[in-house]
C-alpha cells in the first residue's frame, strides 16, 4: 500500500494538474484518487504525482560505451557489417554486457522511466539478454529484435529480389518467441520481397513492427537508388510498421504521408543534433496527425534519461513554431506519458486514473527551484533533474525510492 495526502496529480489521458487529496495504490492498481480543484501554479511547494514515462526509443545495448563514437559518422560508428557498434558489442562478455544493461535499467527509472522499446542487436542472444536485464530490474522492456547479421549480401540488395533465406526465417521465428517484435536499422538493409515477409510473419505472431527512417538523406537516396521509392514510402507500403523511427529530413511530401498514415513517429532530436544531422521537424509533425514519442536513441549517443530530452524537445519546437505560444508544454510530456499508451494499448494506459495500473513517479516540487512553479507542466518538462525524481513506481512496486523527507 503506497498513500500520498495533499498532493498534486496530472490526472488522465490530457495530464491535467489538480490538487489531490488522498492518491492510494493497493497492489498493482490506483485504487483512490480523490481530486480538489486544478492547479496550474504553487508557492509553497509539493509533491507532484506524474505517470511513468516510457522511452519509445533505446538501444540499451551499447550503453557500454557511453561515448565511444564521439567524432564518428552515423555510417562509421552505426551501421553494420563493421560500424563501430557492432565490432565492440561483439567483444563483450556475457557477464559484463548484463551489468551495463541492468545498471542503465535501474538509472532509467533513477530517472523517471518506467519502460522503454529496445532495438535490441545481436539476434536472438541479444533479445535474451535484455530479458533477462528487464526481470532482474522490474523495469517494462519491450524489446524488437534484430538479426544477428544481414541475411543479404551487398549484390543480392542491389538486384532487390531475393526472399528471405531459410535460414533468416528460422532466427527471425527464434527471436519472435522471445522478442515483443522486429526491428532494422534501416530499409535498406533488406530486399523488398523480404520486407514483405517479415511483415506477414509479424503479422501471424502479433508482433510489433518497427523502423528508422530518413534519419539522413542517404537513406532515401540509397533506396530510391535500390528500389526506386524512397525508405518511407517502401516502409509503409511493404512492412507497415507500427513505428516508425526518426523522420530527422522528412520533407513535406513525407510528412504529408507520416500525416494520413496517423503514424506513430518517435523523435530523439539530441541524438540527431549529437551527430551533425538536421534537427527533426518537430513543429510540423506536432500541427500533422501523426502520433508523437520521444526516445534517447544510442546510449552510445545520449544516456537513456528523458528529462533533457522533454527539455530540448520542448525548445526546438518553440524555435521552429517561431511563437512564444506553441507548443503549450503538455504536448511534449504526452509524448513519453498518454501518447505511448496510444500504440502500446494492450500493454499499457500511460497515463493515471483510479482503477488503473499504478505506473508512476513522484517529483518532489518542494525543492528550491521548483517550489514556487508559476506552470507546473513546463517545470516538469524543462526543469525537473533525476534528483528531484523521489520515487519511481511501475504495477505498485518500487523500481526506484529516495528519501522523503
Ligand atoms: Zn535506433
Amino acid at each position: 500500500m503506497i498513500e500520498l495526502s495533499n498532493c498534486i496529480v496530472l490526472y488522465g489521458s490530457d495530464l491535467e494538474p489538480y490538487w489531490c487529496d488522498r492518491f492510494v495504490v493497493d497492489g498493482d492498481t490506483v485504487q483512490q484518487l480523490v481530486l480538489r480543484e486544478p492547479c496550474q501554479s504553487i508557492d509553497q511547494g509539493a509533491l507532484v504525482v506524474v505517470p511513468g514515462f516510457y522511452n519509445c526509443h533505446t538501444h540499451i545495448g551499447d550503453t557500454c560505451l557511453p561515448d565511444g563514437a564521439t567524432g564518428m559518422t552515423l555510417e562509421e560508428g552505426f551501421f553494420r557489417p563493421d560500424g563501430y557498434k557492432y565490432r565492440e558489442l561483439a567483444k563483450r562478455s556475457e557477464a559484463e554486457h548484463l551489468f551495463h544493461i541492468t545498471n542503465h535499467l535501474h538509472y532509467m527509472a533513477r530517472t523517471g522511466t518506467i519502460g522503454h522499446i529496445d532495438f535490441r542487436e545481436q539476434g536472438v542472444y541479444g533479445s535474451q539478454l535484455l530479458q533477462r536485464a528487464a526481470e532482474q530490474t522490474g523495469v517494462n522492456s519491450i524489446i524488437l529484435g534484430q538479426f544477428n547479421a544481414l541475411p543479404f549480401t551487398q549484390a543480392e540488395l542491389k538486384q532487390n529480389c531475393s526472399s528471405l533465406p531459410p535460414a533468416a526465417v528460422t532466427e527471425l521465428e527464434a527471436i519472435l518467441a522471445i522478442a515483443d517484435g522486429f526491428s532494422e536499422s534501416t530499409m535498406n538493409d533488406l530486399t523488398d520481397p523480404a520486407w514483405a515477409q517479415i511483415r506477414e510473419i509479424t503479422q501471424q505472431h502479433k508482433k510489433l513492427r518497427a523502423i528508422h527512417c530518413l534519419e539522413n538523406d542517404a537513406y532515401r537516396a540509397d533506396s530510391l537508388a535500390m528500389a526506386g521509392r524512397g525508405d518511407l514510402e517502401r516502409a509503409i507500403d511493404l512492412y507497415q510498421p507500427d513505428l516508425i523511427i526518426h523522420a530527422t529530413v522528412a520533407n513535406d511530401a513525407e510528412l504529408a504521408l507520416l500525416s494520413a498514415q496517423r503514424a506513430n513517429v518517435v523523435l530523439n532530436p539530441r541524438a540527431n543534433a549529437n551527430l551533425g544531422l538536421p534537427l527533426p521537424p518537430v513543429a510540423k509533425l506536432i500541427e500533422s496527425e501523426a502520433n508523437l514519442l520521444l526516445g534517447t536513441d544510442n546510449g552510445l549517443l545520449n544516456s537513456p534519461n528523458l528529462l533533457p530530452e522533454l527539455d530540448f524537445t520542448y525548445k526546438i519546437a518553440k524555435s521552429q513554431f517561431g511563437d512564444a505560444v506553441r507548443p503549450d508544454p503538455k504536448v511534449i510530456l504526452k509524448m513519453v506519458t498518454s501518447n505511448v499508451g496510444v500504440v502500446l494499448q494492450d500493454k499499457i494506459c500511460g497515463y493515471l486514473a483510479q482503477g488503473l495500473p499504478a505506473d508512476f513517479v513522484v517529483l518532489n516540487f518542494t525543492n528550491p527551484h521548483l517550489r514556487a512553479s508559476r506552470n507546473i507542466l513546463a517545470s516538469i518538462v524543462t526543469r525537473v533533474t533525476p534528483d528531484d525524481v523521489l520515487a519511481t513506481v511501475r504495477r505498485g512496486r518500487y523500481l526506484y525510492r529516495g528519501e522523503i523527507d
